[in-house]
């Protein structure tokens, strides 16, 4: 019997996530579904136990249900227990693992797909929702110079910081104050651009070379690229690369195969 994922998420109707694990399934040969489920806001539980009843072996969860998903998990890995908020369960007789993929999936990004390291570097993280908890971890592990946390509202920087500090250089800060500082990534997990908009930055913050990275994908010319490329950014990326890899690592962790995820991610750029 063919064994069946989905990704739950609410709204969910332009998910890529489906057109990414088939593709990964062509790839590997395995015998495998994926669909996208639509979860009732007030009613996540109760979908996700419907789809272990009809056999559901795992699924990935996306906004808003991440930290939902971790209160419902009975074990977590100790990524998504850092990070507190889980994109990925694994249904077995043992009950509900769950996993957070998101940090590794940027790394692999970052340092693989974009050949740009993180060690040593001066990094600035915008933001300190969901997204920005799951990859101050992997960060951190990757020996930055230093790793400073902004966002709008200043004071879930420090509680951020304060959480990750036992695993390296990391700060919180807010916007203005980051006047006169130079970063070498600047990775902007905010969700700015979906009201047009970006996290209030001064000029000067690139550092010659620089990476702008933008987590939210699917828009072109948003205020933070127009920004960046106008201070001189050397490289300018979106989150679409993030998506495809950490969905490569849910797969690995769902079927004990690691899909080639750069193939996929040019069939997406190219669609
Ligand atoms: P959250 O809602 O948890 O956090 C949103 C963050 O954005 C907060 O820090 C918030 O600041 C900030 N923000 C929102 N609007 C503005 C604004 N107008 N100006 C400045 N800051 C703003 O969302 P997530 O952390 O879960 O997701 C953030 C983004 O990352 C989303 O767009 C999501 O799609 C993307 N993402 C991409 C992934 C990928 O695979 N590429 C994976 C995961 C997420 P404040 O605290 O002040 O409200």
């Amino acid at each position: 019997m063919t064994d069946r994922y989905c990704v739950f998420g609410n709204p969910i109707g332009h998910s890529k996530s489906p057109t990414i694990h088939a593709a990964f399934a062509r790839q590997t040969s395995e015998d495998m579904s994926y669909e996208a489920v639509l979860a009732p806001l007030d009613d996540f539980v109760a979908t996700v136990r419907r789809f272990i009843d009809a056999g559901g072996r795992g699924a990935n969860v996306t906004v808003p249900f991440k930290e939902e998903a971790y209160r419902l998990a009975s074990r977590h890995t100790p990524r998504a227990e850092l990070a507190g908020a889980v994109n990925t369960l694994a249904f077995s007789r043992d009950g509900i693992l769950g996993d957070n993929t998101d940090g590794v999936g940027m790394m692999h990004d970052i340092t693989i797909n974009l050949g740009i390291p993180i060690a040593g570097k001066r990094v600035l993280l915008l933001g300190a929702g969901g997204a920005a908890r799951g990859v101050v971890g992997p960060l951190l592990d990757a020996r930055p110079a230093s790793l400073v946390i902004a966002n709008r509202t200043e004071a879930k920087t420090h509680v951020l910081a304060k959480h990750f500090k036992a695993l390296g250089t990391v700060s919180g800060s807010d916007l203005p104050d980051l006047a006169g500082q130079q970063f070498d990534i600047v990775i902007n997990a905010t969700s700015a651009s979906l009201d047009g908009t970006m996290p209030d930055l001064p000029e000067g913050i690139f550092a010659p070379g620089s990476l702008a990275y933008k987590m939210m994908y699917g828009q072109r010319d948003t205020p933070f690229e127009i920004f960046a490329r106008n201070q001189g950014v050397g490289t300018f990326s979106d989150g679409l690369g993030m998506l495809v890899e950490q969905a490569a690592e849910a797969f690995y962790l769902w079927r004990g195969v690691r899909p080639e995820g750069l193939p996929v991610l040019a069939m997406l750029r190219g669609a």
